[in-house]
C-alpha cells in the first residue's frame, strides 16, 4: 500500500511536469528538403560534433528514473499466498499485458466489472503492477506503444481508470522531452544554435538536463549568436511575449549575463513598437509603392535587346531592388499592413496612424507572383518553396537541368533578411503585399481549375497536391508577416469587360485563389485600370465591395489616397517601380524627377546587365510603352 501511495504522489508530481512541457511536433526537424545555400540562420563552422542522435542519459533528468527489473508475472508470486480474488486478478493483468505486446489493449468486459466491483481487495496487487509496469517501461523492457495500450487496458476499469491515463500522460512526457533533447542535438550537429535554442521554451527546467548543459559549455559563442538571431526573429515577426518567455527558459544554462543584455533588446524594441508611438498623419506621409517580381538572373533576360522584354520593363533585379530598399529605410520610412489604413467601423480612410516616432508609413505591395510556366526559362525563379526549417525560399530549375535553391534572388525572403538586420524596418511584423492574379496558380503552383495551355497539361500535375503546396508556402509567408490580396482573376483590363465577366473572373478569383489565401479587403486593379474612375463607381464595384474588398489600390507616381466617391471603401495610386520607371526617370520625363527624387535617386541604381539599355536605346525600341 505505501509503494502504491508513493507512486501516486510520483504521478502527481509528473502530471505537474506534463502541464509545463509542451508538444513540440512542428519544430521536427526533418531531411526533406536540401538546399544548397546557407539557411536564414547564422552557422557557425567551430560547433563541436555530437556522436549520437539519441537522447543522452541526464543525471537530472525531468521524469525520475526507475530502473527496477521487469515485473515477475503471476506466476512468480506464491498462489498460496494470494485470495481467489487477487490471483484473477493477476491474471487479468497478465493478459493486458500480453495484448500490450502486440500492441492491443484489451476493452471493457465482464472481468473489469468484476475487478472494479472489488477493487478495495485487489487495489493493491492491480496498482502495484502498474506502477511495476511504468517501472519496466522506463528501464526500456517495453516500448511507449505497448505501455500506452497496457495502460489503456487497465483504464477500462473504472477505479483504475484515473491512476492508468496519469501514467499514460507522465510516459508521453517522457517521450515528448526526450524527442526535444534529441531534436535539440540534431540541431546542433547541423550548426543550426537558433533553432536548437528555441526548442527549450518547451522544457520546463532546460538547465537540469545534462546534454543542454554540457553542449552550452561547449558552444558557448555559438549558442550567444543563436539566442541573438532568435531575440531578432521574435522581434519581426512581432512575437514579443513569445521572444520573453524563450529567453525566460533559457536561464541557467551559463550565458545568463548574454540572456540580460537580449531581453533589454526586447523590451527597447517592444517600447519602440507599442509604447513610444506618435500620431502621424497618413494622408500626408503615406509611401505607397508596387513593383513585380524580381529578375532573377538578370544574365538571361539582359542576354539581348529582344530578350530584355521578358521581365526588363516591369521588373527590377536584386541589386537595384536592394538600393531602392536601403534608401526607403533610410529615409525613415517603415513597412505597415495595409490592413491599418482602413477603417471598417465606419468604412473610411484612417487618416492618422500611431507609428514609431520619426517613422514614415510605407506599403509595398507586388503584384502576379504567378511564375506564369510560359515564362520559364526568362530570367525570374520558378517558384517559392520552404526549407526544411519553415523559411521561404526560392527555387528554379534552369534550360540545362540546374537546380538553385536561394534565399537572395527574390523579394520576400530579401525583405525578410532586410528587416532582420533592420528591425525598425517593419511596424508590427509587417512586410508587404502579394497581389496574386488566378489564371495559372500562384507562387509557381498550378493551383488553378484548367492548364493554361498544352504545355502545362502535358505535365499532367496533380492540382490537389499543387493546392497544398501553394498553401504551405502561404501560412509560411503570413507566418512571416505578409498579406494577400486580388489582382482579379485573368488579369484582363477591366474597363473592357461586361458586368456578367467582370462578376464571373471576381467570383472565380474568390473560388480558386481566395480559398488558398483567405479573406481579404485588398483588391488591386490591373494595369491600373478603373476606366479612368468609371469601375469605382458603378455597380461593379459595389459587386466587389459586397464581396469583400475595401482597399482598392490603383496605379499613379502621384501619391494619392482618399475615400473611394460611391462610398464604398477606399483608395490609393501606387507608384510602381519598374524598368520603366527607371527610363522615364532618365529620360527626364517631369512627374518621374517630381515624384521620386525625394525617395532616392533612379538614375544611380540601374543594374549593370541593364546600363547597356540606358543609352543604346530608347524605350520605346525595347518595348516601354
Ligand atoms: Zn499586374
Amino acid at each position: 500500500m505505501k509503494k502504491v501511495i508513493i507512486a501516486l504522489i510520483a504521478i502527481c508530481l509528473a502530471l505537474v511536469c506534463v502541464i509545463i512541457i509542451k508538444i513540440c511536433v512542428s519544430d521536427t526537424p526533418d531531411d526533406t528538403v536540401i538546399t544548397n545555400t546557407s539557411t536564414p540562420e547564422a552557422t557557425t563552422p567551430e560547433s563541436t560534433p555530437v556522436g549520437t542522435a539519441t537522447p543522452t542519459p541526464t543525471d537530472e533528468p525531468i521524469i525520475p528514473v526507475v530502473t527496477d527489473p521487469p515485473p515477475p508475472l503471476h506466476e512468480t508470486i506464491d498462489p498460496d499466498t494470494l485470495s481467489g480474488d487477487e490471483k484473477a486478478a493477476y491474471t487479468w493483468c497478465d493478459k493486458a499485458y500480453e495484448a500490450a505486446k502486440e500492441s492491443k489493449s484489451l476493452s471493457k468486459g465482464s472481468d473489469t466489472e468484476s475487478i472494479n466491483s472489488k477493487w478495495s481487495s485487489v487495489y493493491d496487487v492491480v496498482c502495484n503492477q502498474m506502477t511495476r509496469y511504468y517501472d519496466y517501461y522506463l528501464s526500456g523492457g517495453i516500448s511507449y506503444k505497448s505501455f500506452e495500450c497496457l495502460m489503456n487496458s487497465y483504464a477500462q476499469i473504472p477505479s483504475a481508470s484515473g491512476i492508468a491515463k496519469g501514467y499514460i500522460e507522465v510516459a508521453k512526457s517522457k517521450e515528448q522531452s526526450g524527442s526535444i533533447v534529441d531534436n535539440f542535438v540534431q540541431y546542433v550537429n547541423k550548426g543550426k544554435y537558433m533553432k536548437a535554442t528555441m526548442l527549450l521554451k518547451d522544457i520546463s527546467n532546460a538547465s537540469s538536463i545534462v546534454t543542454i548543459k554540457d553542449l552550452f559549455a561547449s558552444n558557448t559563442d555559438a549558442f550567444k549568436q543563436g539566442i541573438t538571431a532568435a531575440v531578432t526573429e521574435y522581434m519581426v515577426r512581432y512575437e514579443l511575449a513569445e521572444g520573453k518567455s524563450y529567453l525566460e527558459a533559457l536561464k541557467g544554462l551559463g550565458v545568463d549575463e548574454h540572456i540580460q543584455t537580449e531581453a533589454d533588446r526586447l523590451e527597447a524594441y517592444r517600447k519602440f513598437q507599442d509604447v513610444e508611438l506618435v500620431n502621424c498623419n497618413v494622408t500626408t506621409t503615406l509611401e505607397n509603392i508596387y513593383t513585380h517580381c524580381l529578375i532573377a538572373y538578370p544574365e538571361i533576360n539582359f542576354q539581348s535587346k529582344s530578350t530584355y522584354n521578358w521581365c526588363g520593363v516591369d521588373c527590377l533585379t536584386v541589386s537595384e531592388f536592394v538600393a531602392i530598399l536601403n534608401a526607403l529605410y533610410e529615409k525613415g520610412y517603415i513597412i505597415v499592413d495595409a490592413n491599418l489604413f482602413y477603417d471598417a467601423e465606419n468604412d473610411t480612410i484612417n487618416t492618422t496612424l500611431k507609428l514609431p516616432k520619426g517613422k514614415k508609413p510605407l506599403l509595398l505591395t507586388f503584384d502576379d507572383v504567378t511564375y506564369d510556366s510560359r515564362k520559364d526559362n526568362r530570367g525570374m525563379i520558378d517558384k517559392l518553396i520552404l526549407d526544411e526549417d519553415g523559411y521561404v525560399c526560392t527555387y528554379t530549375k534552369h534550360a540545362d537541368g540546374r537546380e538553385v535553391i536561394s534565399y537572395e534572388n527574390e523579394i520576400f525572403p530579401i525583405i525578410n533578411a532586410f528587416v532582420r538586420e533592420h528591425p525598425d524596418f517593419t511596424f508590427h511584423g509587417s512586410r508587404g503585399t502579394l497581389f496574386f492574379t488566378g489564371f495559372d496558380g500562384i507562387c509557381g503552383y498550378r493551383t488553378q481549375s484548367n492548364p493554361i495551355d498544352d504545355n502545362e497539361a502535358q505535365l499532367g500535375l496533380d492540382r490537389q497536391s499543387e493546392i497544398i503546396e501553394a498553401k504551405q508556402v502561404i501560412e509560411a509567408l503570413r507566418d512571416e508577416g505578409w498579406t494577400f490580396g486580388s489582382h482579379s482573376y485573368k488579369h484582363s483590363r477591366m474597363s473592357n469587360l461586361s458586368a456578367s465577366s467582370f462578376r464571373s473572373d471576381t467570383n472565380r478569383w474568390l473560388e480558386e485563389v481566395g480559398a488558398i489565401v483567405g479573406d481579404t479587403i485588398l483588391f488591386c486593379w490591373p494595369y491600373g485600370d478603373h476606366g479612368g474612375g468609371e469601375l469605382r463607381k458603378n455597380a461593379e464595384h459595389k459587386y466587389l465591395f459586397d464581396n469583400g474588398f475595401k482597399f482598392f489600390f490603383g496605379c499613379g507616381a502621384k501619391r494619392f489616397y482618399a475615400n473611394e466617391t460611391d462610398g464604398n471603401g477606399i483608395f490609393s495610386d501606387r507608384k510602381a517601380i519598374t524598368g520603366e520607371a527607371l527610363h522615364y526617370y532618365s529620360l527626364g520625363y517631369k512627374t518621374y524627377i517630381q515624384e521620386y527624387s525625394y525617395l532616392f535617386d533612379p538614375n544611380s541604381i540601374w543594374d549593370p546587365y541593364r546600363l547597356p539599355y540606358k543609352s543604346n536605346y530608347l524605350p520605346e525600341e525595347v518595348g516601354v510603352k
